[in-house]
């Protein structure tokens, strides 16, 4: 088990900075995830910490080494990809037993830890199968037995779900959690989605142009977004963002709606976005008015409905509004396309920024 110091870390490639400066301290057992759009660093940034990728400057610590220097083999951290990287022509016995095959351990101890590996990731009856006769599932599952089987300092895992279906991203996402509150082996994960983010993370790291925006439990993020970077991002629906300003404690969007606010709302003159999550929104009565919403787009999902709707009016009842909103509605009943609703919410969860 280890912590990682993430030092003011910079990464160039060919002049062009894609890291810039990036500090973040790791503790020992933690979870954490890397999130951010395509292209803001965060594989780089944990290939950094693999040792697949120099550093330009900065540290990377692993419990007080800095490991800067030293090749990925002599980093004691085992990597999980995408892509899975299985040897094809070996079984799955072979692939989990390589690495430890490779360091010179004794067979007798080779064969113990493949067995338990295979036992806590389900790969029993797997184990004289080749890659190819093994579904997405079960190949990640293996090179998840391969990182485990190391019994390593770090886990670090680049995007590792992408590759499988909706419903086994899902399987996998509790059967990766659990493994970490089994093994509490400090783990580094690389993913563009959030909603991985929130299930699964101790802590979320959101990263932006090869900067850190915010870092935070996943409930953090989600109640106090510290930039509207994150408020986007977190959260799924996306939170509504409506820009407009703040007059005589309500909030007057640019499109002309008045939403009445609460006592403690910000006083400013700037231009202000006022951010609501879908859930915060309530069709029929509950809460103070935010507003009358005509309903467009209805999308049953079961437990829940989402709406998609467009503001008509704000909740003072003066006209005025058009921005597209959407509704998260936990209540079980059917809506109407094409109807005019009075939609409530409680000022004190709007968000500003
Ligand atoms: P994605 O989710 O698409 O993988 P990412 O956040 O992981 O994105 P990185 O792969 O870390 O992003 O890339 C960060 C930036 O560095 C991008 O602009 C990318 O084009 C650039 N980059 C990455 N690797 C190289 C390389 N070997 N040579 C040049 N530029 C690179």
């Amino acid at each position: 088990m280890s912590t990682i110091r993430i030092d003011n870390v910079r990464k160039s490639f060919g002049g062009f900075e894609v890291v810039h400066g990036v500090s973040l301290d790791i503790a020992d057992g933690e979870f954490v995830i890397l999130v951010g759009p395509s292209g803001c660093g965060k594989s780089t940034l944990l290939r950094m910490i693999a040792g697949l990728e120099s550093i330009s400057s900065g540290n990377v610590v692993v419990d007080d080494l800095v490991i800067n220097r030293l090749p990925p083999r002599e980093r004691d951290i085992a990597m999980v990809f995408q892509s899975y990287a299985l040897y094809p022509h070996m079984t799955v016995r072979r692939n989990m037993a390589f690495s430890l095959k490779l360091a010179g351990a004794p067979k007798g101890d080779i064969d113990r830890q493949v067995q338990a590996a295979a036992e806590i990731l389900d790969l029993v009856s797997l184990l004289e199968r080749k890659p190819a006769q093994l579904s997405g599932g079960q190949r990640q599952r293996v090179a998840m037995g391969r990182a485990i089987v190391r019994n390593p300092k770090l886990f670090l895992f680049d995007e590792p779900l992408s590759n499988l279906d909706a419903k086994l991203r899902v399987q996998m996402r509790s059967e990766i959690k659990e493994l970490h509150q089994r093994l509490r082996t400090t783990t580094v994960y690389v993913t563009h989605d959030q909603v991985e983010a929130m299930t699964m993370a101790d802590r979320i790291v959101v990263m932006n142009a090869g900067r850190i925006e915010q870092a935070g439990t996943p409930m953090d993020l989600y109640e106090k977004p510290a930039s509207l970077f994150v408020a986007a991002f977190i959260g799924s629906p996306s939170m509504n963002l409506i820009h407009g300003r703040i007059e005589d404690s309500a909030f007057l969007s640019d499109a002309g709606a008045r939403i009445p606010l609460a006592a403690n709302a910000p006083v400013t003159s700037d231009p202000v976005v006022l951010g609501v999550r879908p859930e915060s929104l309530h069709v029929g009565g509950v809460g103070p008015a935010f507003g009358e919403c005509r309903l467009r787009v209805v999308e049953p999902m079961g437990s829940e409905t989402l709406l998609a709707a467009t503001l008509l009016s704000g909740g003072d009842g003066a006209h005025g509004g058009g921005e597209n909103i959407m509704i998260l509605s936990r209540v079980k009943e059917r809506y109407a396309a094409d109807t005019t609703v009075r939609v409530g919410a409680d000022p004190g969860e709007f968000h500003f920024f």
